[in-house]
């Protein structure tokens, strides 16, 4: 019962960055899957151009490895993905200079799709914009696809958003936020506007509260420059987290549209209130059983950015006045899982007596593990003990309702490349809306910066600071159980 596989037009797509981690672990695995199902036709190319020396021969080693592993079972169709790496060449090419460039320019095929994934550091797009329009190897029709970290702040979003506007039309950009690929995030909007019985209950009168959490339990090792740079408010909330909220807050966009969707996001994000500090707890985990403190991961002794951050958000529209959202994000946590869960209010009054066993219903959506919706309900205990109450989840997930091949489903990669190559950019942010998300997160981190204050200190495998607790039980409420699946 999973959908039918539509195959996209042929296309030739350009991997700028393609010998590095990006490519290697995410864009060639996906690719090779698209392949596989027969959705990449047979006329299409994958260019890879990077600065590294590689020979053709070289390159098309690595991108094997990369599939072989990063692809379950793809050592047992070995035939498959000799195929498939006959499509791929290389060029080798600086995106500050010159050489190389006629050379993908004479590979360019008119008459295909082109695309051009800009897998490669921010500083080098602009670089890459003026090289694609000098050299005549973009057009007016061609797409271009660029990575988070779109910007630090509101003014360098800007100067990156100037830069490709520079040579390219909106339409035409592509900046990818994974966490919109996933099959879950796009299933809840099929279950908030495909039914009529969510859609009447989503608002301040019947929702008490949301809350998001992304808890990793891996803390920053190998990344720890970037980490530094950003901490978890520019790694996570102002971008994959802040995509969350605006999917469950915004109003129903008149079409499934690229431009109607994110009209509909935008206006969360500028609906959101200021953020005080007392709606936000910084962290940062210290050392314990057997592992390194953020500190002697990152060898800063001073650093004061945060490794976890919970927020306590406010959108002061008609349908959210009076329900806050709260969001937690972290690592080196107690489980890795990433989840949204909409509680909804007591009901107005209760027949039953049984108070204690009483608890609210729940709708959540699973990102990770075990991706899928589930609605926490309360029924009686099945049994002769009298009218007492349970809860029990109503199980939306995708195994059960479509059977073992809905298990299998697409990495989100796979899903937003072959979006380019149809020209959809529904999952894809928006320019304005990416500045919009830094003009909210801007004054929250420029107040963390005045104030000078260290994060608190957690432990690895906790749930977070205790403040985090506070943050909620102050208002009454408590963060749900941090578990893996
Ligand atoms: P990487 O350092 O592993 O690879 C960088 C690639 O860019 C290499 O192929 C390198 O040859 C190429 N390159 C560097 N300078 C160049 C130049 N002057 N001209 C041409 N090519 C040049 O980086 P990565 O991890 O693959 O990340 C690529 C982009 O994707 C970055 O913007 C990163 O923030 C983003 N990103 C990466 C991940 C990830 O999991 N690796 C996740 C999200 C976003």
């Amino acid at each position: 019962m999973v959908s039918r596989i539509i195959p996209v037009d042929p296309f030739d797509l350009v991997v700028f960055g393609g010998t590095g981690d990006l490519a290697r672990r995410k864009i060639f695995p996906s690719l090779y899957r698209r392949f596989l199902d027969g959705q990449m036709p047979q006329e299409s190319r994958v260019i890879g151009a990077a600065r590294s020396s590689m020979t053709e021969e070289e390159f098309r080693v690595f991108a094997r490895d990369a599939v072989l592993e990063f692809v379950n079972g793809a050592k047992n169709n070995t035939e498959a993905l000799d195929r498939f790496i006959a499509h791929l060449s290389y060029v080798p090419i600086d995106a500050t200079g010159e050489e190389g460039w006629k050379e993908l320019a004479a590979r360019i095929r008119p008459g295909v799709v082109h695309a051009f994934y800009f897998s490669v550091a921010p500083s080098l797009f602009g670089a890459l914009a003026e090289r694609l329009h000098n050299y005549g190897i973009a057009d007016r029709d061609s797409r271009i696809v660029v990575e988070k970290p779109f910007g630090h702040d509101l003014s360098t979003a800007r100067a990156l958003n100037a830069v490709l506007a520079r040579h390219f039309d909106e339409s035409q950009i592509y900046r990818i936020d994974h966490y919109l690929g996933k099959e879950t995030v796009q299933n809840l909007m099929a279950v908030r506007f495909a039914n009529i019985l969510f859609e009447p209950l989503w608002n301040a009168q019947y929702v008490d509260h949301v809350q998001i959490t992304v808890a990793e339990t891996v803390g920053v090792a190998g990344r720890a420059g970037y980490y530094d740079d950003a901490g978890a408010m520019r790694d996570m909330v102002q971008n994959h987290m802040m995509q969350l909220l605006c999917l469950i807050a915004m109003e129903p966009p008149y079409h499934f549209d690229p431009d109607a969707v994110r009209d509909e996001k935008l206006k969360v994000i500028r609906a959101l209130d200021p953020v005080g500090s007392d709606d936000m707890v910084r962290g940062q985990y210290t050392s314990g059983g057997g592992m390194a403190s953020y500190l002697q991961d990152i060898q800063a002794p001073s650093s004061r950015t945060e490794t976890f951050i919970a927020l306590r958000c406010r959108i002061s529209n008609w349908r959210w006045k009076g329900t806050p959202f709260y969001l937690r994000t972290g690592k080196r946590l107690r489980a890795r899982t990433s989840e949204i869960a909409v509680v909804f209010k007591e009901p107005p009054h209760s027949l039953f007596d049984e108070a204690e066993g009483w608890r609210a219903n729940t709708l959540v959506i699973r990102l990770q593990p075990n991706e899928g919706i589930t609605l926490e309900v309360m029924i009686k205990e099945p049994g002769p003990g009298g009218m007492r109450l349970v809860q029990v989840p109503l199980d939306m997930s995708f195994a059960e309702a479509l059977g073992e091949e809905g298990t299998d489903m697409p990495d989100a990669y796979e899903r937003l490349i072959m979006d380019v190559i149809r020209g959809n950019q529904t999952l894809f942010m928006r320019g304005d809306e990416v500045e919009a998300a830094w003009a909210w997160a801007d004054p929250v981190l420029a107040a963390v910066e005045g104030r000078g204050d260290r994060p608190n200190l957690y432990d690895p495998g906790s749930t977070g600071p205790e403040e985090a607790l506070m943050l909620m039980h102050r208002d009454g409420r408590r963060w749900r159980e941090m578990r893996t699946g």
